[in-house]
């Protein structure tokens, strides 16, 4: 009887201890069209919980294009290859996702009058990050 009891604690230890919470963030799309490219980040947007618009924005920014939001799509104006967007996207998120404390990616971004606050969910920092105009 007594074995019954460890065992049962150990089934409960086992499924406590199963921290499977990597970090494996979904893949961007990126399509040229002409003289435009379409960059599809809806799914990476929902998993990392930023605004496709904010991430257009940053694009924008750091490619120094014209852009907008189409469909949930980002469309910029000008030709860019996959790996030059992701290499902005990866920038984006040590920016915009990472913890700088803690470096985990489980934050939480809110707007605080014109500023953006970046809030741990694992450490509870709390900072603000870079305005994108
Ligand atoms: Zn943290």
């Amino acid at each position: 009887m007594t074995d019954y009891n460890e065992l049962l604690g150990n089934i409960l230890k086992g499924k406590n201890s199963s921290s499977g919470n990597r970090f494996v963030p979904p893949d961007i799309e990126v399509f040229q069209q002409g003289q435009k490219t379409i960059v599809s980040v809806d799914k990476l947007a929902a998993y990392i919980n930023r605004p496709v618009k904010h991430i257009a924005k940053y694009l924008m920014h750091e490619l120094t294009v014209p852009g907008q939001v189409s469909e949930g799509k980002i469309v910029l104006g000008g030709r860019f290859s996959f790996k030059s967007v992701k290499e902005k996207m990866d920038s984006y998120m040590k920016e915009y996702l990472f913890c700088k404390q803690c470096h985990s990616p489980d934050t939480a971004m809110s707007k605080e009058e014109s500023n953006y606050i970046v809030k741990c969910l694992g450490c509870g920092a709390q900072y603000p990050v870079g305005r994108l105009k």
